[in-house]
């Protein structure tokens, strides 16, 4: 495939960078509970994550107390993914979920690590090669809005904790149609609503005291962690997001909660 030569170098590229969308410009969008103009919010989106990226993991670990390495082996488990399939682990950041599916789809297969953020690309790439993963695992970085890859490509689309980053949601959920094949699936894990009010109590408490604070303790940065409590609260609900699959075109769309509802696995189906 052309752009996998052209992207797959040591250094992600910025070329692939979607540039700024005119429509984009003139209207406000969610930036956590701030309104933005939504050409800026890419940016202060990219801000976080370079901010964050070389502590992402022990944060991911410390914040969930592990838990999301439970729901990202659901979405594996759930992924159908076989040796020799092509597939597209969106927004995939350090790499978690490449690292699995790199094992699974073998030598025959191929996996690409799409990112719009370099440092986020950057330390997966470390961790992987660190973990003597590498050969069919490729690295390319790309904006969820405007993927840089062939019509009918991909056997699967994972986008785990990405999807409530991205600046025009809907517009992403379409490019990642385009991109899978016939017959292919997306699987979108993502922060969701949590089912009972009592648990969404606790679960506030958590997010907007906890979560800065542990923030700011690890990684020096409260604000970061107070912006992701927040992005998570202004996301879609379940039924809302599942909506949104359907809108662009994938069918045979569900969801399964987890955790209470904290996080929800969406999958939808290209036909
Ligand atoms: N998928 C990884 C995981 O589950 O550990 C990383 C999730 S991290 C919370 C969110 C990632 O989404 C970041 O690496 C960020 O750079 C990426 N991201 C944000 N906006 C994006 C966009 N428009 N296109 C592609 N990636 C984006």
């Amino acid at each position: 495939m052309s752009t996998n030569t052209q992207h797959d170098q040591d250094t992600p590229q910025e070329a692939v960078l979607a540039s700024s969308n005119p429509e984009q410009a003139s209207h406000k969008t969610d930036f956590g509970f701030s309104q933005v103009d939504a050409s800026q919010k890419a940016d202060m989106v990219a801000d976080v994550f370079h901010s964050v990226a070389a502590k992402y993991d022990v944060m991911n670990d410390l914040m969930s107390m592990g838990v999301h390495r439970l729901w990202k082996r659901y979405t594996i488990d759930c992924s159908g993914v076989r040796a020799g399939q092509k597939v597209l682990d969106l927004a995939g950041g350090t790499g978690d979920l490449a690292a699995k599916f790199s094992r699974i789809v073998g030598n025959k297969g191929q996996v690409i690590l799409a990112d719009i953020n370099h440092s986020m690309l950057n330390v997966g790439k470390e961790k992987l090669l660190n973990m003597g993963i590498l050969g069919n695992l490729h690295y390319v970085q790309a904006n969820a809005e405007a993927l840089p890859f062939p019509d009918n490509h991909f056997d699967l689309i994972t986008i785990a904790f990405g999807l409530r980053n991205v600046t025009d949601k809907s517009k992403a959920l379409a490019s990642m149609y385009r991109v899978l094949k016939p017959g292919g699936r997306l699987l979108v894990l993502e922060f969701s609503k949590p089912t009972t009010q009592a648990l969404s109590k606790v679960y506030d408490a958590y997010s907007f005291y906890l979560l800065p604070q542990m923030g700011k303790l690890v990684a020096n940065d409260s604000e970061s962690y107070r912006y992701l409590a927040e992005s998570i609260r202004m996301h879609p609900d379940q039924d809302t997001l599942e909506q949104m699959m359907k809108d662009v075109g994938f069918e045979q769309t569900s969801y399964t909660n987890l955790t209470g509802g904290i996080v929800a696995l969406h999958r939808g189906f290209k036909f």
